[in-house]
């Protein structure tokens, strides 16, 4: 095994990591448990970043890790690495960040704990970008115009990324978004937009788009495919009946004043 491919194993997003080995099966999605942390780090991310104050913040139902094959993750720990040496001290990892995409999503991936494959369908952009990771050149084909120029958006604000999350599907009960390891490296603040953009200005590594001028929530460029992998895939929708607590469904089955 050569060193890159050795490093890439170690990653926790790597199919060869034993600690993604359970019981033998190597799936592309792993059904995070609620009990697990990684749900938690998940959910305490998507609960913060629900900005929106009109939109009532959804209830996270399932959580899946995003694994990938070492031919995939090794360009972006590459670029990872070269972005990190460049970068202060402070910044460890070349400032990679959780943030959050929406897509489409044509087909059931992700309804239930194991709706895990991937599916083949050409409008299914959600399976594409699980697939092979992000593409530049198919991002934004269904919004013309670009606020930061041709590139990868994701945001912190888990709210801004379900205006973007559809479902195509038939009988679909929840929504889905991803949440990626993106490496911001040294973040070039804009306020106003710049659709023209294709990188970012020399000496900066993304582009940030701060609120207050063009854009009312944060949103984050990256212009390199190697600056960003999927790495969890949220669920999310109502909040389910079961979920209730005891107190509120007691209060429920007595709405009506007993008879004296
Ligand atoms: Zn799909």
């Amino acid at each position: 095994m050569s060193t890159s491919s050795l490093k890439s194993s170690l990653d926790s997003f790597s199919l060869d990591n034993p600690i993604n080995s359970r019981s033998g099966k190597r799936s592309r999605l792993v059904h995070i448990e609620r009990e697990d942390p990684q749900f938690a780090e998940v959910q305490q991310l998507f609960n913060k970043g629900w900005r929106h104050r009109k939109k009532d913040r959804p209830y996270v139902q399932t959580v899946f890790k995003v694994l990938w094959p070492n031919t995939v993750l090794e360009p972006y720990l590459q670029y990872r690495s070269e972005v990190e040496s460049t970068v202060r001290a402070r910044d460890r990892s070349g400032n990679e960040k959780l943030l959050f995409h929406g897509t489409n999503r044509a087909c059931l991936l992700g309804e239930k704990p194991n709706n895990v494959l991937l599916c083949g369908l050409r409008e299914c952009y959600l399976c594409s970008i699980l697939r092979t990771s992000f593409d530049i050149t198919k991002c934004g084909a269904k919004n013309t115009f670009k606020r930061f120029g041709h590139g990868i958006y994701t945001t912190v604000c888990s709210s801004k990324a379900d205006d973007y999350s559809h479902s195509g599907a038939e009988n679909v009960n929840f929504r889905v978004m991803l949440v990626s390891r993106v490496v911001l490296g040294k973040a070039y603040r804009r306020y106003r937009n710049a659709p023209d953009l294709i990188k970012p200005p020399s000496g900066y590594h993304s582009v940030a788009g701060e609120t207050g001028w063009d854009l009312n929530y944060e949103e984050t460029v990256c212009y390199d495919n190697d600056a960003i992998r999927p790495a969890y895939l949220v669920v999310y929708g109502e909040e389910p009946l079961v979920a209730m607590n005891f107190k509120a469904f007691i209060s429920t089955m007595f709405k009506t004043p007993l008879a004296s």
